[in-house]
């Protein structure tokens, strides 16, 4: 894609973001440009449009992009991730977004400890019950919660979230506010080990809703960079 539709893609989100947080009466959320699938030479101009986190989801293309980027992003990890593969991406990411098993969060602490590291990740949370999609269903979020805030080498963020497909605007809405709802009561409990700072949710087709509706970040792809092929 050329520069001046990148540019125009990225100031048409960055409104509506402004636009729907003032709406709710929220903070703008942090844009993470999702670039899966993107050669890192498409990627790159966004160092220059202020766009500082990028998310990637396959571990194997994350690693392949890397050397080209120059470590000039913050890497957001944001798909399923095996835990055979956490060894691969551990030192190049910034933020794990997906863990939503505890034998995954035992092996990211295992190797944070190795490096003498404390690993940002978030809980992903399947809000409509997707399972095929990863995350745990909202009730089984403090479960897991207490199982892995005492790991050392995780610091425990926050939650993530996909929302179902749907063009239904007034159910995305109420599901984006179950999550703002299961956020905020979570922060209220104030667990040891977790510190609820983060959430996670909307995308390119629903991120004027996530905003509206208390998203800290959004994770947006094809609205930057036009549709995948
Ligand atoms: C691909 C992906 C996105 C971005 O999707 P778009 O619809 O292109 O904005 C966000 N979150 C996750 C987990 C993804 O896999």
């Amino acid at each position: 894609m050329t520069s001046q539709a990148l540019q125009e893609n990225l100031q048409r989100v960055r409104g509506t973001l402004a636009s729907s947080a003032a709406a709710g009466g929220w903070p703008v959320p942090r844009l993470i440009a999702v670039t899966k699938t993107h050669p890192a030479e498409d990627i790159l101009p966004l160092d220059g449009l202020g766009v500082k986190d990028i998310g990637e989801n396959r571990v194997q293309e994350l690693r392949e992009k890397l050397p080209a980027l120059d470590k000039k992003f913050r890497v957001h990890l944001i798909g399923r991730l095996q835990t055979n593969k956490v060894k691969y991406i551990i030192d190049d990411v910034c933020l794990i977004q997906s863990v939503d098993r505890v034998e995954l969060a035992r092996e990211i602490n295992r190797l944070a400890a190795a490096h003498e590291r404390r690993v940002p990740v978030l809980v992903q949370v399947s809000p409509a019950g997707e399972p095929q999609k990863g995350g745990v269903a909202p009730e089984e979020v403090r479960g897991l919660l207490r199982e892995i805030a005492p790991m050392e080498g995780l610091r425990v963020s926050g939650l993530m979230a996909v929302m179902p497909m749907s063009d239904d605007e007034a159910y995305l809405e109420g599901l984006f506010r179950s999550m703002r709802g299961l956020f905020d009561a979570l922060r209220g409990e104030a667990m040891d080990g977790v510190a609820m700072e983060e959430l996670s949710m909307g995308m390119s087709g629903d991120y004027a809703i996530a905003a509206r509706c208390g998203a800290t970040m959004v994770r947006v792809g094809s609205a930057i960079f036009g549709p995948r092929q």
